[in-house]
């Protein structure tokens, strides 16, 4: 799964924070950013060549609650340690939908694929790249409604209500996917 999805995923889940829990903006760009974390491994596997580590070393909840707790002392910040957890699992979420699947336990479990979770989808695929196109940008049009329509009170039974509805879902993909693309910036710009 490419990385500008699995921002998506945890933009998409920092925004139900934000939206029904009232959390700020920041928390958003935590899961976000967050849900990079877990393919480190891919970065220790192909590129530092550190050996077998992909889906394994980053992908499972141990990694999940060092990077949390690495986070929250270090800065003193419990949203932070929320922020990495939130979106830390909506990357592991994510990634077991793909073929490859997720040991959420790993090394636990691992031998007798315990805890192991998969499922049909392929996004490596030449015939399957542009559903992860079209699956973020779903995820951008009702992240992007919700960023800039809390607080507000739609009706849905009038004409300026569906229009408004329209212009939210419009302005509100093209806000997450450009902070999308500037979070993916900044994680590639760092060199992972
Ligand atoms: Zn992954």
């Amino acid at each position: 799964m490419k990385l500008r999805t699995h921002i998506a995923f945890g933009l998409f889940f920092g925004i139900l924070f934000y939206y029904f829990l009232g959390f700020g903006f920041d928390f958003v760009l935590l899961t976000g950013i967050s849900a990079f974390i877990p393919d480190i491994d891919w970065a220790m596997q192909f590129e530092w060549e550190m050996g077998n580590k992909h889906r394994k070393f980053g992908h499972n909840i141990w990694f999940m609650f060092i990077c949390a707790f690495t986070g929250y002392f270090i800065f003193n910040s419990v949203l932070l340690f929320f922020g990495i957890i939130i979106g830390f699992l909506s990357h592991l979420i994510a990634d077991s939908f793909t073929v490859m699947g997720v040991w959420w336990l790993y090394p636990y479990g691992f031998d007798e694929k315990k805890f192991y979770h998969n499922y049909k989808y392929s996004m490596t695929g030449e015939s399957q790249k542009g559903y992860e196109t079209i699956f973020q940008g779903i995820l951008f049009g009702i992240a992007g409604f919700m960023f800039l329509s809390r607080g507000i009170s739609i009706n849905l039974f009038s004409l300026e209500g569906i229009i408004t509805v329209g212009v939210l879902v419009f302005v509100g993909y093209i806000v997450m996917k450009k902070i999308d693309v500037m979070l993916a910036k900044t994680i590639r710009n760092s060199g992972l």
